[in-house]
C-alpha cells in the first residue's frame, strides 16, 4: 500500500519552502500513490503536472526563523493542492436520481454491468437506500434470467429489506421488466429496479437485449455498476457499456477491498458521467453516495475519514452514535484514555473487523497480527481495563512508568501478564494513532490561513 502522504510530509521534514528541487521528490510519491491506485498513467501524469504549476505558482513560503514553531509547513499546502486537484478531477458531485414525474408511474432505474460487479447485491443496497432515506416504495424486477441462482439472489435480497420482486425463471428478460411497470403500479411501488443479466465481457448478445429493455421501458436512469478490483479493465467495459446504453452514471463496488478506486477517475474521463454511489461491502447498508473527498484521500493514501465517520453513524444506535460523537471530538482533540479505547473497542466489534476499520483510518493504517478483537477477547480486555484504577485509567503513562502496577491489573483481572502488556501496548498504539490523526485531520485544514 502507498504510503501517499505520509511520505510527502516527511519529504518537507524541515523544509521551510516549496521549491522545484524540493518538489520533485513528492511528486514522484505521489505518482506512485496513484499509480498503485489505478489511477491511468496519463491522467496521473497530467495531474502531476498541475499540482507541480500550483504548488510553485502559489504563494507557499512559509518562512519561520530558526527554532520558531511553524504551523503551516510546505507538506500541508503540498497535500492540500493535491487533495484540492483530485476532488476537481472527480467532480463536479453529481449523486441526483432522476425521478419520473408520479402522474405518468414509477420511476425506472436500470442497473447494467458485467458478471459478477455487484449488480444484484447494489440493486439490494440502493433498494434500501431508497426506502429507508428517500421514503420510497421499490420494486425489484429479476432482469438475470439466464443463472438460475441469480433470481433467487434477488428474491432473498428483497426479504431482507422487505420490498417486493417481479421475477418469472426462464422468462424473457424485455418481457419481465415490460410486465414490471404495470405490476408496480398494481401494488403501490413508486420505483423500479431492473437487475439485468450481465456476461464476463461487453458482447452484442447482451447489448442487444439491455437495448430493448431501454427501448421499451424508457428508464430514468441507467447505471454501471463497475467492480474497483478490475481496476483499468472496468474503464473499457464503461466505454463499451455508455457507447450503447447512454448510461447516467456509475456506481463503483468493492471499493472496501484492496482497491483504491483510481479506476475510477478513468472512468469519469473516459464516459464523462458522475460517480453516484459506491459500495464498500457485502452488507446491504454498505452503499454511499458518492463523495470526492472520501475518494480523493483514498486514492492519495489519506484513508476516508469521512466514509468512517458516515459508517459510524449509521451503524450505531442514536445514543451510540451521540457518544461516539463525543468521543471522537475528544480523540480529536487529542485525548485519548483506556476509557475511549475500550468504548472503541466495543463499538468496532459492533462494527466489523478491526483490520478492516484500521484501513479506513489515516495514513491506511494497518493492525498488527493477533490483534483483532472477538467478543472473547473484549471480555478480556474488559476484565482488564476494570482491574485498573479511574486514575490509570486516565493516566495510562502511569502503566508505562510503574511494572508493579501491571502487576496488580493482572492478578485483579485474571489475566497473565503478557496479556496485559499486549492490551497496553495495543493501546498506546491506537493512542499515537488517535493523536497523528488529531495533528493532520484536524491540523492542516483549518491551519491554512483563508481557508
Ligand atoms: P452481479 O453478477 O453483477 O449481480 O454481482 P453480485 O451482486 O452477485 O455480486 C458479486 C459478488 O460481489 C457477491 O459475492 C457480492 O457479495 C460481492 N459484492 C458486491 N458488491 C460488493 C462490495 O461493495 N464489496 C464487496 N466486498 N463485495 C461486494
Ligand atoms: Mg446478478
Amino acid at each position: 500500500v502507498a504510503k501517499g502522504f505520509r511520505d510527502v510530509r516527511n519529504r518537507f521534514e524541515g523544509k521551510r519552502e516549496i521549491t522545484e528541487e524540493n518538489i520533485d521528490g513528492a511528486l514522484k510519491d505521489i505518482r506512485m500513490a496513484m499509480l498503485e491506485a489505478d489511477v491511468n498513467f496519463r491522467i496521473a501524469k497530467g495531474f502531476i503536472e498541475r499540482v507541480k504549476e500550483t504548488a510553485l505558482g502559489e504563494i507557499v513560503r512559509v518562512k519561520a526563523k530558526a527554532g520558531e514553531k511553524v504551523e503551516v509547513t510546505p507538506g500541508d499546502h503540498f497535500i492540500r493542492i493535491c487533495h484540492d486537484e483530485l476532488e476537481k478531477l472527480l467532480g463536479p458531485v453529481d449523486t441526483s436520481i432522476m425521478y419520473s414525474n408520479p402522474r405518468l408511474g414509477p420511476t425506472k432505474i436500470m442497473m447494467v454491468g458485467l458478471q459478477g460487479s455487484g449488480k444484484t447485491t447494489t440493486t439490494g443496497k440502493l433498494a434500501k437506500y431508497l426506502k429507508e432515506r428517500e421514503g420510497k416504495k421499490p420494486l425489484l424486477v429479476g432482469a438475470d434470467v439466464y443463472r438460475p441462482a441469480a433470481i433467487e439472489q434477488l428474491r432473498v435480497l428483497a426479504k431482507r429489506i422487505d420490498v417486493p420482486v417481479h421475477a418469472r425463471e426462464g422468462g424473457d428478460p424485455v418481457e419481465v421488466c415490460r410486465e414490471s411497470l404495470k405490476i408496480a403500479e398494481e401494488k403501490g411501488c413508486d420505483v423500479i429496479l431492473f437487475d439485468t443479466a450481465g456476461r464476463l465481457a461487453v458482447d452484442d448478445v447482451l447489448m442487444d437485449e439491455l437495448e430493448m429493455i431501454v427501448q421499451q421501458t424508457k428508464p430514468e436512469n441507467i447505471f454501471l455498476v463497475a467492480d474497483a478490483m478490475i481496476g483499468q479493465d472496468a474503464v473499457n467495459t464503461a466505454k463499451e457499456f455508455n457507447a450503447r446504453l447512454e448510461v447516467d452514471g456509475f456506481i463503483m463496488t468493492k471499493l472496501d477491498g484492496d482497491a483504491r478506486g483510481g479506476a475510477a477517475l478513468s472512468i469519469k474521463e473516459v464516459t464523462g458521467k458522475p460517480i453516484k454511489f459506491i459500495g464498500l461491502g457485502e452488507d446491504l447498508d454498505a452503499l454511499e453516495e458518492f463523495r470526492p473527498e472520501g475518494l480523493a484521500n483514498r486514492i492519495l493514501g489519506f484513508g476516508d475519514v469521512m466514509g468512517l465517520m458516515d459508517r459510524f453513524e449509521r451503524t450505531l444506535s442514536e445514543e451510540d452514535a451521540a457518544r461516539a460523537e463525543k468521543d471522537a471530538m475528544r480523540m480529536l482533540s487529542g485525548k485519548f484514555d483506556f476509557n475511549d479505547f475500550y468504548n472503541q473497542l466495543a463499538q468496532i466489534s459492533k462494527l466489523g473487523s478491526m483490520s478492516e476499520l484500521m484501513e479506513m483510518m489515516p495514513f491506511g493504517a494497518s493492525m498488527p497480527e493477533g490483534a483483532q478483537v472477538d467478543d472473547d477477547d473484549l471480555a478480556k480486555i474488559r476484565a482488564i481495563i476494570q482491574s485498573m484504577t479511574e486514575q490509570e485509567k486516565s493516566h495510562p503513562e502511569l502503566l508505562t512508568q510503574q511494572p508493579n502496577r501491571v502487576r496488580r491489573i493482572a492478578k485483579g483481572s485474571g489475566s497473565p501478564l503478557e496479556k496485559v502488556e499486549q492490551v497496553i501496548q495495543q493501546f498506546n498504539m491506537m493512542q499515537g494513532m488517535m493523536q497523528q490523526f488529531s495533528n493532520m485531520g484536524g491540523g492542516f485544514l483549518n491551519k491554512i490561513p483563508g481557508l
